[in-house]
């Protein structure tokens, strides 16, 4: 065991001793062995960093546009720099290949690029003249000091989601990491001080649930944003609510791809893969059902399962695994529990991920390679439930409307994907279905860091999502002034209601 990951407040870390919190164990998922502990922060240390970011707020709020907007591009081109760094710490503690963890710190950097855009986005209105002589404007401020609470999932690309744009509008931001992949927080808050952000605007806890507790509770908290499973979602939002704070809180998923017949699935078999595999299906954007509209299911199901043989399931750091392990034990027990689940249901096994062949051997590493399940019935478990792995449920519906009426019968609302070659199909999909991130033809439709990102129902707490506009609006209050500068013509004394009269 050798790293030991502590957290960063006000420009520096604290020191590789667990604290009276205690620390948890990080593993190498596709070993199984321990590498390290993570520090878990006490309500002092919360307290400490809270404190931090308070103290630095008046300082950058005050920092210039250009200033701010300086530093924003410094810290873009280190990160770009660093992006192999990011994606190997987030490699050995997540466990996902190389390249899809250099592909979420890619997904990132688009929102630091949408944040350099600051000066435009807080750009407010003018009018001349509302009354005589006098002007009416609007500008949007920040908040003051702001929270981001990430899953394990994405350690990289979630919390950038949020701090690029809290930073931009001129909060200052303590981040808490999911206690399983935390390193790549610290590196970044190292990259940030090498960008001269000022100490104190960023500052990471790495911690569980009394940090988060204390987040919440916080009075000198303003927002939280969080990115976790619906059960945490909710109590996030609950909680941080009833403390008066703004609270945008994104849950878990169970996303759709609705297959009509005059799709073509090859492309669609392609897209399935790819969406239900990819990242051991630890996703909030995968796709874990396919709904086939008679007659594609057998023809479908083929064409997946060929594709699905083939894949390379190995370690994140070996260049030819597509696939690695799951984040740890106790999650792979989970996710191999539905296969049994599945069978009592009666769905059928047409690929069983349980002893899926492991490039360089499965060793002790949290292994579960791809699975298909064929004919799950609908509003079974494993049809309804998030089981966030490498399981790909096929249910076989009649007709699109079927289809579309088992999608919105679920709680959950974040992605779906129709697959079609019928652009009226497509067209009355994407108006009628309950859900916040639509694909057509297109498996994973995480939108561009200029639109914002979130869903529907049991998907997100909140009526914000993040970043894009939605994001700017969310880090920041609006005031409007209506100002008049004295001239001898005032009008003196009314105690009329003002009118523009
Ligand atoms: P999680 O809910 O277990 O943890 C998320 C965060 O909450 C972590 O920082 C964790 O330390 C903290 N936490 C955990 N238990 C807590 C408790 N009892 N009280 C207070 N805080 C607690 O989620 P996870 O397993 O890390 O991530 C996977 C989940 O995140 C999946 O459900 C996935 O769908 C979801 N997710 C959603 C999105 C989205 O955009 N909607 C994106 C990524 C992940």
């Amino acid at each position: 065991m050798t790293k030991l990951v502590d957290h960063w407040i006000d420009g520096t870390r604290t020191g590789a001793v667990a604290g009276p919190g205690g620390g948890a164990d990080i593993f190498n998922p596709a070993t199984g062995e321990v590498e390290g502990q993570v520090v878990l922060a006490t309500v002092e240390e919360v307290d400490a960093a809270v404190a931090a970011a308070a103290r630095a707020f008046p300082g950058w709020r005050d920092t210039s546009l250009t200033r701010r907007t300086q530093v924003l591009f410094r810290f873009r081109e280190l990160l770009d720099r660093h992006r192999d760094d990011v994606a190997a710490l987030i490699s050995a503690e997540h466990g996902k290949v190389h390249s899809d963890a250099l592909g979420e710190v890619a997904r990132g950097l688009e929102v630091v690029e949408f944040a350099c855009g600051i000066p435009h986005l807080l750009k407010g209105g003018f009018s001349e003249n509302v009354s005589t002589r006098v002007d009416s404007y609007s500008i949007r401020q920040p908040l003051g000091v702001v929270a981001g609470i990430a899953p394990f999932n994405f350690p990289a690309m979630v919390p950038m989601w949020m701090f690029p744009i809290a930073i931009a509008c001129g909060n200052t931001f303590v981040l808490k990491p999911s206690e399983r992949d935390p390193s790549a927080s610290l590196l970044i808050a190292e990259l940030w001080q090498r960008a001269r952000l000022p100490d104190g605007v960023f500052n990471v806890v790495q911690g569980d649930k009394v940090a988060v507790d204390r987040l919440l509770a916080h009075p000198e908290v303003k927002a939280v944003s969080f990115v976790g499973s619906t059960p945490i979602a909710r109590y996030v939002y609950e909680t941080g609510t009833a403390h008066g704070k703004r609270v945008q809180a994104l849950g878990g998923a169970k996303n759709h791809m609705l297959v009509l017949p005059d799709a073509d699935l090859d492309l669609v078999a392609d897209s399935a893969v790819s969406a239900g595999f990819g990242s051991a299906g630890e996703r909030c954007m995968a796709i874990s059902v396919v709904l086939a509209v008679d007659p594609v299911g057998d023809e479908l199901v083929e064409k997946i399962v060929s594709r699905v043989r083939d894949l390379v399931i190995g370690p994140g750091d070996d260049p030819r695994s597509e696939m690695g392990p799951l984040v740890t034990a106790a999650h792979r027990d989970k996710v191999a529990s539905y296969l049994d689940i599945g069978v009592q249901e009666g769905a059928k096994i047409v690929v069983d991920g349980r002893e899926a062949p492991v490039t360089g051997g499965r060793g002790n590493g949290f292994w579960m390679g791809p699975t298909v399940l064929d004919h799950v019935p609908p509003g079974s478990r494993v049809h309804r439930e998030e089981i966030f792995g490498p399981v790909l449920s096929i249910v076989r519906v009649r007709s699109y409307e079927e289809g579309l009426g088992l999608i919105n019968s679920g709680e959950y609302g974040n992605g779906t994907a129709i697959f079609t070659n019928d652009g009226g199909a497509a067209r009355r999909f994407q108006n009628e279905v309950e859900v916040g991130m639509i694909g057509i033809n297109v498996p994973i439709p995480v939108p561009m860091a200029f639109y914002s990102f979130g869903g529907w129902k049991d998907s997100l707490f909140g009526d914000t999502h993040v970043h894009g506009t939605e994001g700017v609006h969310f880090y920041t209050r609006g005031k409007v002034v209506t100002s008049r500068w004295l001239d001898p013509s005032h009008g003196g004394i009314n105690l009329g209601f003002p009118t523009n009269a």
